[in-house]
């Protein structure tokens, strides 16, 4: 592969990508091949006939012993031999590789040169796959950990991966990707992307539409800067500083801000009665506009608050940030389409909580679940008088709950779901992903007439079962967003899910990698599915890789930041394989079970000794064991002369709350321990045979008060179907063709790489064969 032009090359060989301004101009990839096909076919083809070559000698054994009796065909061998073995020391040596091939007699044997050659494969493959990244446009280079937010643009423009200037209509080898190249819409946002591991606070600063006024801590932007945002500060300790610094009650901080008013509203008379059903305008007829100004902004808030009713949706991306962007928001009203880049004003859009909170104005949704929440996460935007269309479609028992099927049902439209899953954050926005946006919206206001209709038809003209939906809908608005918090425990949750029965290195090694990938997600602002998928996570977990190279072959597709930092990473895995070994159960609780083993061990000896002596000392041994068990934050927590704000410990968001909960349940789990301990015999025995069989379960009403009060895991791919960009013609984004789309999508199990794996001794080695179709597929985490 890289032999044939070793004496050209510089000492990168193959790194070198920005060196040779002849590239352009010679336009051919290197002497006597015009471009990557090309060379790629004769390789091939040479290849072939070696291997083919190769398979027609004589077989190992009889035939081979055979002809080596002719000095001829034995001079042939090894000249032949030393031949090749100097070509493999050359193609060793360009790669950096120990290459002693040929000195035969410093080698032992085979197996050792065996094993040479398996090392150098697997260096240049990593290399080649290195390359091809790049190739894709992006840098996998190390580079400086920037803040959170603060990540220069991945994209390398190198001599030959630039897409042929001014070359006329010579056919591109290398194609740049659409999505790979959006720039990071983070870079532009005026205030920063907040990924520290602290509860989330309400980002609004004016409260329009208030019957009760805005605390004054979100009034004051002063106290509001002051917030601790050191991506390193325990949570509990980060919320206590803010506490001291403020004097602030954290009631209200963490309070929906529109609660109060939320609490007070009831559904107006008109709203509950038969309404008059009006027709949509047909799509083509209508006006659309798209909205990227303040100007503009503000003149559609002004349109909007005079309207009785408006209909609302969102485009969010989730793949390329910690906690994800809401990209877009399209508003349609009876008249008129909006189409709001919310990138571009991401910092005004609370703007339109004039309109969105005013309680005389309806908000029609469809699945507004995930909508409230990230109107509050990106734009401090809330929702008073929420009509949700799913919530209806439910109360009518309709076959499907999804807007395609309203679509079809109400309105006889044909929608195209396929755009769901789209880049939203590409710019500009491409006209089908603009027709897309604009139908999620158009005909919800006559969905929502027809479905009241039907609602109060379905009882007869009584209200019931509308009031129902209202307030259902209600409910939703009232929901607050939490972010996710990570815990020393949260991997526990999310290895359960795995149904993988781990031993306490395996455990210990998933522990540690789920706290890497956490911290470099929220440092990087990337989303944990990005920096290390679960699946791939989970595998290495479970081989626990002797080598860095053995964490890479966990890994298919690599993702760019474990290839960054594989050397990390294989320290994480080192440490886990310290641990002693002790098998833990599918339910996977690694300090329960290795509390529970060794207090077995201890109860062992109690019934080995008899006397009291002994026995009161295995009772200290165990109890000192459970003690160090009993609350791993207890370092984080002040002293306990210090007052906390006893809001925060009821208030799910906050880290008070987690802590607070997981001291109850140590509390309780030492209880049991001791409980178990002092019991009698047929207790103990339990506790024994728990642990042989490796699968102590904690009890039911122990599970329940451990459960999270907020979803901290990161979104598990396995019932997602991915968005197959393949079926779309995608030649609007980028100008090209999208059969050789390389984006690097690490949840892909890459079913096109024909895995093959040599074993030798306890190293493997993989390669891909036959042609890595690396298209372009998003697998998005789940909502
Ligand atoms: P929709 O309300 O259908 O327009 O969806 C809004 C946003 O939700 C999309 O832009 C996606 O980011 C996200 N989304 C929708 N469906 C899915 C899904 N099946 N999996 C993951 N994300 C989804
Ligand atoms: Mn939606
Ligand atoms: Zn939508």
């Amino acid at each position: 592969m890289a032999s044939s032009n070793d004496n050209k090359s510089t000492e990168g060989g193959f790194q070198d990508g920005n060196s040779d301004p002849n590239d352009e101009e010679t336009n051919e990839l290197c002497p006597g091949f015009k471009d990557v096909d090309a060379f790629v076919k004769y390789g091939l083809g040479a290849v072939l006939s070696a291997t083919k070559a190769s398979a027609g000698l004589p077989q190992a054994g009889d035939d081979y012993d055979f002809y080596r009796s002719f000095p001829g065909f034995q001079e042939f061998c090894e000249s032949q031999g030393d031949k090749l073995l100097h070509l493999m020391s050359q193609i060793m040596q360009h790669h950096g590789c120990r290459s002693h091939m040929r000195d035969r007699n410093k080698l032992t044997g085979l197996e050792e040169r065996f094993d040479l050659v398996v090392d150098s494969n697997d260096t240049i493959l990593e290399r080649a796959g290195i390359l091809l990244d790049e190739a894709d446009g992006v840098n996998r280079s190390q580079q400086p950990v920037m803040p959170a937010g603060f990540q220069p643009p991945k994209i390398v423009v190198s001599s030959w991966n630039r897409k042929g200037s001014g070359s006329g209509s010579r056919p591109e080898t290398f194609r740049l990707l659409h999505a790979k190249n959006v720039a990071r819409p983070q870079l532009k946002f005026k205030e920063k992307v907040d990924n520290s591991n602290t509860p989330f606070i309400p980002k609004i600063f004016i409260k329009p539409n208030a019957t009760k006024p805005l605390p004054s801590y979100f009034t004051n932007k002063q106290i509001r800067k002051e917030r601790p945002e050191d991506l390193d500060v325990p949570a509990a300790l980060a919320d206590f500083i803010h506490q001291q610094r403020t004097q602030e009650h954290v009631e209200d901080m963490f309070a929906h801000p529109y609660q109060y008013e939320l609490d007070h509203f009831t559904t107006p008379e008109n709203l509950l009665s038969k309404p008059e059903v009006q027709m949509y305008k047909p799509m083509a007829e209508t006006k659309c506009s798209f909205i990227d100004t303040l100007e503009d902004l503000v003149a559609l808030n002004e349109k909007l608050c005079k309207l009785s009713e408006f209909a609302v949706d969102l485009e969010h991306h989730s793949y390329r940030s910690f906690l994800g962007l809401t990209c877009l928001m399209q508003i349609s009203t009876r008249e008129e389409d909006f189409i709001i880049d919310t990138l571009e004003l991401r910092s005004e859009m609370y703007i339109l909580n004039e309109a969105f909170t005013d309680p005389a104005t309806v908000k029609v949704f469809h699945g507004a679940d995930s909508d409230i929440e990230w109107l509050q996460k990106d734009f401090g935007l809330y929702v008073v008088n929420l009509f949700d269309t799913h919530q209806a479609s439910r109360a009518l028992n309709l076959a499907r709950h999804s807007l395609d099927h309203l679509l079809k049902h109400f309105c006889n439209v044909d929608s195209d779901k396929r755009y769901q899953l789209a880049d939203w954050r590409i710019r500009p926005l491409p006209d089908e992903m603009v027709q897309y946006a604009r139908t999620d919206t158009h005909y919800l206001l006559y969905i929502y007439d027809s479905m009241r209709a039907q609602l109060l038809e379905f009882h007869h003209g009584q209200p019931g079962l509308l009031q129902s939906v209202w307030n259902k809908s209600k409910d939703i608005s009232l929901k607050k967003y939490l972010k996710p918090i990570f815990t020393e425990e949260s991997y526990l949750e999310l290895q359960r899910k795995q149904k993988k029965s781990f031993n306490t290195q395996q455990l210990t090694a998933f522990r540690l990698l789920f706290a890497w990938r956490d911290k470099l997600a929220r440092q990087e602002d990337e989303s944990t599915g990005y920096v290390l998928p679960t699946h791939m996570m989970s595998k290495i977990s479970e081989e626990l890789p002797k080598e860095p190279q053995g964490i890479i072959a966990c890994c298919n597709p690599v993702p760019p930041l474990v290839r960054q930092q594989v050397n990390e990473l294989h320290l994480l895995v080192q440490q886990a394989r310290e641990m002693p070994l002790l098998k833990v159960s599918k339910d996977g609780c690694q300090q329960w079970a290795y509390v529970l083993s060794i207090s077995a061990a201890f109860l062992k000896e109690l019934e080995t000794k008899s006397d009291q002596t002994s026995l009161s000392v295995a009772h200290m041994k165990a109890s000192r064991i459970i003690e160090s068990f009993e609350n791993p934050f207890r370092m984080y927590l002040p002293p306990s002369d210090v007052h906390i704000n006893k809001n925060a410990k009821f208030d799910p968001s906050s880290k008070i709350f987690e802590v607070n909960k997981l001291h109850l349940l140590s509390y309780h789990m030492s209880n049991h321990m001791f409980d178990s301990l002092k019991g009698g015999g047929k207790k103990r025995e339990r506790v024994a045979s728990e642990v042989g069989e490796s699968t102590p379960k904690p009890s039911k009403k122990l599970m329940k008060s451990a459960d999270k009060p907020q979803k901290t895991e990161p979104p598990s791919q396995e019932s997602f179907t991915p968005f197959d960009y393949s079926q779309s013609d995608l030649s609007v984004f980028a100008g090209t063709k999208s059969k050789s789309n390389t984006q690097f999508d690490p949840n892909r199990q890459a079913p096109d790489f024909k895995k093959k794996v040599f074993i030798s001794g306890n190293r493997s080695m993989s390669y891909m064969a036959g042609k890595s179709e690396r298209g372009f597929r998003h697998n998005w985490p789940k909502r």
